[in-house]
C-alpha cells in the first residue's frame, strides 16, 4: 500500500465532510426553519460515517505502513503523514456514539439558539447552552489535557497554544490598550460618525462589497456571496469558496467590512496548493492564522486611509449620498473607537475585550465554576468593568454570537490571535514587497496577495501555525507590532500625544 491508497481512502472520508459542509452553509443560508430536525439526524449520520471510517484499521494499517518509508520533511506526503497521524491519535480517543450525539445536539442547539436571540429570550437556550458545554468537557477529558480542560479543546483550533499563554498574551495586551482607549475618549470625536447612518440601498451595498472583494481577488467563478445571520466563509474545495454576510440599511460598514472579512477567509482557502486538494492539507492552518487573513483585509487594507483615498470615487458613484463628505472623512468614521455592544461591530481596539470576556467566561463554564443560567449576569457585569456598558438585553448582550451554541469553545481566543498576526504578517511583507500603502492608494493588491500565497496561503495546514509563521516572518509569533500599529494609527487619528 502506497502513499496514493492513503490518499484515496483519505479522499473518500474527505468527501463526506465536504458534504456535511454543503449541508451546514444550507442551513444557514437557504433551509426553512422546520427543516432543523431531519438536518439535525443528517449532519449526524455523516459525522459518524466520517469519523468511524477515519478511526478504522484501515487507516492505521496504511499510517504504519508509510512511516516506515522516509519522505523529506517539506513534502507533501510527510506533511499528509503528520496530520493524519495527529488526527488519528486523537480522534481515535473520541467514541463514534459521541461524535455522534455532538453532531446532533450541536444542530438542534444552533435552532435554539437563533429562535432565542430572535425573541431575547435566554432561558430557552440556556438548556441547549448547559448541555454543549457538558459535551465539551466530556470532549476535552477524552482527549486528555496536562494543565487545564481548555487546553485540549484550543488544540483543535490552535495547536500548540494553552490557557496559560493566552492568558500572559491577553493580560499584556490589556495592560497597552485599556489606557489608549481611555486617552481617545478623553480626546472626543474624531469627525462626525452621524454619517455612518445614512441610508444605503442594500442591493448597492452588496454590489459595492463585491466591486472590492473582486479587486482584492475573490474569483466569482470560484465563490459566491450570500445573506446569513453570522457571516462565516467555508470551502468545499479550493475552486468553491463561499462567503456570506449581512445588511443594515443604515449602517453600511456592517455589510462592506464583514463581506472584506470573510473575502480574506476566502483568499485563504483560494490559494491553498491544487497538489492538496481532497486531503486535510487543503485548509488554513489554524483559526488564528485565517483571521490574521480576514482581519488583514478588513482591517489593515479596507480600514486604510489609502484605501479610501483610492476607492471614493467609486464609492460616491454607488452612494451620491456621501457626495459632500470627504475621504478623510470617511476614513476616520470607519476608524472610530468606542465601547459597544457587539463583537463583530467592535473597532480595532475594544474588539479585543470583547474576546477576553468570552475567554474568562468559557474557562469558568468549563471548569464548572459557572452555570448556563448564571451566564447573562456574568456576561453584563464583564462588559460594565471592561467596556463600561452593560447590554440593555440578552440578545445584545450573552446571546450575540452563534459560537457556543454550535459547541465552539475554546475557539475565541483565535480572533485576537489573527489581529495579532495580521500586523506581524503584513510588517514581513513590506520587507520584500515594498510600500503596502502607496499600492492600496493605487488600488493595487496583487503583490500583497503574491506575497500571501507564497509565504501563507499555498502551504495549507503543512505546517503548525508557530512554525508557518516562523517561516514566513523570521520569528515566532509576537504581540509588539500589533501594539506599536495601533498606536500609531489611533493616536494619528485621534492626535494624541505620542
Ligand atoms: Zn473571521
Amino acid at each position: 500500500m502506497g502513499i496514493q491508497d492513503l490518499k484515496t481512502h483519505l479522499g473518500e472520508i474527505h468527501d463526506i465532510n465536504m458534504a456535511s459542509s454543503i449541508l451546514e452553509w444550507d442551513q444557514e443560508t437557504k433551509m426553512p426553519p422546520a427543516g432543523a430536525n431531519a438536518r439535525a439526524a443528517q449532519l449526524a449520520t455523516l459525522a459518524k460515517f466520517a469519523h468511524e471510517r477515519f478511526v478504522s484499521s484501515t487507516t492505521e494499517k496504511h499510517l504504519v505502513g508509510l512511516e516506515k518509508e522516509s519522505f523529506e520533511y517539506d513534502s507533501d506526503e510527510a506533511a499528509l503523514l503528520r496530520l493524519t497521524r495527529r488526527e488519528f491519535d486523537k480522534s481515535s480517543k473520541l467514541p463514534s456514539e459521541f461524535v455522534a450525539e455532538q453532531s446532533r445536539a450541536k444542530a438542534l442547539s444552533l435552532n435554539v439558539w437563533r429562535e432565542a436571540r430572535a425573541t431575547n429570550d435566554f432561558k430557552k437556550f440556556a438548556p441547549n447552552l448547559e448541555q454543549m458545554y457538558v459535551l465539551a468537557r466530556r470532549k476535552a477529558d477524552y482527549l486528555g489535557f496536562e494543565e487545564h480542560p481548555y487546553d485540549a479543546l484550543l488544540d483543535e483550533y490552535e495547536p500548540g497554544l494553552t490557557a496559560r499563554v493566552v492568558e500572559t498574551t491577553f493580560a499584556d495586551l490589556r495592560d497597552q490598550t485599556v489606557p489608549l482607549v481611555q486617552a481617545i475618549a478623553a480626546k472626543g470625536p474624531a469627525t462626525d460618525y452621524s454619517i455612518l447612518t445614512r441610508d444605503c440601498d442594500e442591493q448597492v451595498q452588496e454590489t459595492f462589497g463585491l466591486e472590492v472583494a473582486q479587486a482584492f481577488g475573490y474569483d466569482l467563478s470560484r465563490g459566491r456571496l450570500d445573506r446569513a445571520a453570522h457571516p462565516f466563509e467555508t470551502a468545499f474545495s479550493r475552486d468553491d469558496v463561499r462567503i456570506t454576510t449581512r445588511y443594515d440599511r443604515h449602517y453600511f460598514p456592517m455589510a462592506l467590512f464583514g463581506t472584506l472579512h470573510e473575502t480574506g477567509h476566502a483568499l485563504y482557502e483560494l490559494g491553498t496548493a491544487p497538489e492538496l486538494a481532497r486531503t486535510r492539507l487543503a485548509q488554513g492552518t489554524s483559526l488564528g492564522v485565517h483571521e490574521s487573513q480576514s482581519r488583514m483585509w478588513e482591517n489593515l487594507v479596507g480600514r486604510s486611509r489609502a484605501f479610501w483615498t483610492h476607492w471614493y470615487p467609486r464609492f460616491v458613484a454607488h452612494f451620491p449620498q456621501f457626495g459632500d463628505v470627504s475621504p478623510e472623512e470617511i476614513y476616520k468614521a470607519v476608524n472610530r473607537v468606542q465601547p459597544s455592544l457587539i463583537r463583530v461591530e467592535a473597532d480595532e481596539i475594544t474588539y479585543n475585550l470583547h474576546v477576553m470576556l468570552r475567554f474568562e467566561l468559557e474557562k469558568a463554564m468549563l471548569e464548572g465554576s459557572l452555570n448556563a443560567s448564571d451566564l447573562p449576569e456574568a456576561w453584563n457585569s464583564k462588559m460594565q468593568s471592561y467596556l463600561g456598558i452593560t447590554p440593555p438585553d440578552d440578545a445584545r448582550g450573552v446571546l450575540q454570537d452563534i459560537h457556543w451554541s454550535m459547541g465552539l469553545i475554546g475557539y475565541f481566543p483565535t480572533y485576537t490571535l489573527g489581529n495579532i498576526l495580521s500586523v506581524q504578517l503584513l510588517e514581513a511583507a513590506k520587507t520584500k514587497i515594498g510600500d503596502t500603502d502607496a499600492m492600496f492608494a493605487n488600488g493595487e493588491y496583487a503583490p500583497l496577495l503574491g506575497w500571501l500565497r507564497e509565504n501563507i496561503h499555498r502551504h495549507g495546514k503543512k505546517y503548525k501555525p508557530d512554525e508557518l509563521v516562523q517561516r514566513a516572518t523570521g520569528s515566532s509569533i509576537t504581540a509588539k507590532p500589533y501594539v506599536a500599529y495601533l498606536k500609531k494609527k489611533f493616536g494619528e487619528i485621534y492626535g494624541l500625544e505620542s
